[in-house]
C-alpha cells in the first residue's frame, strides 16, 4: 500500500446538476483571444485565415467553486474579470476530427477566467511565460456542470456583471474557433481525458475588479458563476 509524507491534496472536482457525485478536475486549458472584440481591445486582432488558436493552462489547484469569497491576489493592482463558456470533457481523444468532436463532450459550464492583467501584459510584451499573470490562486472559477453529452453549443447569450452593472455581453456564436474546432485542435497537442476543462475565451469589456465587489456571470443554457472579491491575500 502506498503510504505518503503527508496527506496529498484533496480532489479538484465540481457538482453536477441532478447527480450526487462530483465531477473530478484533471487538467485546466484555456483558449487566449476567442473573440474578435476582445482581441481588438487587447490590442492583438485575430486573422482566422492565418492565426490558430492558442492556448494556456493553470493548475487544477486553482478551481473555485462558484458563489465563494476569494482574497484579492497578491502583487497586482489590475485583477481582471474574463466571462467564459467552459466545456467538461468527459470522454478521451487524440487527434480527433471537428465532426467527431461532440463525442468528448460532457457537458458545460459557465467559468471566470480571473487574470493579473498587469503581470500578464508584461509578460506577453516581454515574450516571458504567463503564469504570474494567469496562474493565480483561486483564479478558476467554475459553476456546477451541466450534463449535455454529445451537446455541441453553438449559440447563446454570455454576459457578466459587476456589483449588478453590466460589463459584458456577447453571443458564443461569435466564438472565433467554435467548440468543435477547439475540440479538435487542442487533441493535435493533448490526450484528452476526462476530467479536463476547457474554458473557451472571453467576450470584449473585461475589466478590473476590487475587494468587496460582486461578479455574476451567465451563459445562456448553461447557468450562473459568481464570485465575491475578499480583502487581500
Ligand atoms: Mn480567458
Amino acid at each position: 500500500m502506498t503510504t505518503y509524507l503527508f496527506p496529498p491534496g484533496p480532489t479538484p472536482a465540481l457538482p453536477v446538476r441532478g447527480r450526487s457525485e462530483l465531477f473530478p478536475i484533471h487538467r485546466l486549458f484555456f483558449v487566449g483571444r476567442n473573440y474578435h472584440a476582445h482581441a481588438v481591445e487587447m490590442g492583438r486582432p485575430v486573422d482566422k485565415s492565418v492565426e490558430r488558436p492558442f492556448y494556456f493552462t493553470k493548475a487544477p489547484q486553482t478551481l473555485t467553486l462558484s458563489g465563494e469569497t476569494t482574497p484579492y491576489p497578491s502583487e497586482t493592482g489590475n485583477y481582471h474579470f474574463e466571462m467564459e463558456l467552459v466545456v467538461a470533457i468527459g470522454k478521451p481523444g487524440f487527434r480527433v476530427k471537428a465532426e467527431d468532436a461532440h463525442e468528448l463532450v460532457y457537458g458545460y459550464a459557465s467559468g471566470l477566467d480571473m487574470t493579473r492583467r498587469d503581470l500578464q501584459l508584461v509578460a506577453r510584451d516581454k515574450g516571458r511565460p504567463w503564469d504570474l499573470g494567469k496562474d493565480v490562486e483561486d483564479s478558476s472559477v467554475c459553476s456546477e456542470i451541466v450534463p449535455m453529452p454529445g451537446v455541441v453549443i453553438e449559440r447563446g447569450a454570455i454576459e457578466l456583471s459587476v456589483n449588478g452593472e453590466v460589463k459584458q455581453k456577447s453571443d458564443v456564436d461569435k466564438l472565433i474557433w467554435n467548440v468543435r474546432e477547439i475540440v479538435a485542435d487542442l487533441s493535435l497537442f493533448y490526450h484528452l481525458q476526462p476530467g479536463d476543462l476547457i474554458y473557451t475565451g472571453t467576450p470584449e469589456g473585461v475589466g478590473a475588479v476590487l475587494p468587496g465587489d460582486r461578479i455574476a456571470g451567465r451563459v445562456e443554457g448553461v447557468g450562473e458563476v459568481a464570485l465575491t472579491v475578499g480583502p487581500p491575500a
